[in-house]
């Protein structure tokens, strides 16, 4: 009976991945990979930002209907505020080269440098 034993190396590098699962917004940064299927062209955008401008748009939207019957100046500012952030999300989720959406997307999460 011989025993083989197989000593696997490398293994402590899979261990290493930051994977959706075990990410950690204070130890990591996750950002999208977006490739354009019409020109090819690869562009980052950092996931953490487009969080930002939909919370903002989400914040302002509830400032439009929260004021619809008093403070007009307010509402008319908070609705001002959606379509700003709308843009600037538009804007991200388009090809930077030629415009277009059709573009495919792939997480990518990266260790914080500290
Ligand atoms: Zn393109």
């Amino acid at each position: 009976m011989v025993q083989i034993h197989v000593i696997v190396i490398g293994v402590d590098m899979n261990k290493m991945k930051i994977t959706k699962d075990n990410f950690d917004p204070k130890k990591h940064v996750a950002e999208f990979k977006r490739t354009c299927n019409q020109c090819k062209k690869i562009w980052h955008s950092l996931a953490n930002r487009e969080k930002k401008i939909k919370d903002n748009i989400n914040v302002n939207n509830w400032g439009v209907i929260g004021n619809c019957c008093g403070d007009k100046g307010a509402a008319y500012q908070a609705k001002r505020n959606v379509e700003a952030n709308q843009t600037e999300l538009d804007k991200i989720k388009k090809c930077p080269k030629c415009s277009s959406a059709d573009y495919k997307e792939e997480p990518l999460y990266y260790e914080k440098k500290l």
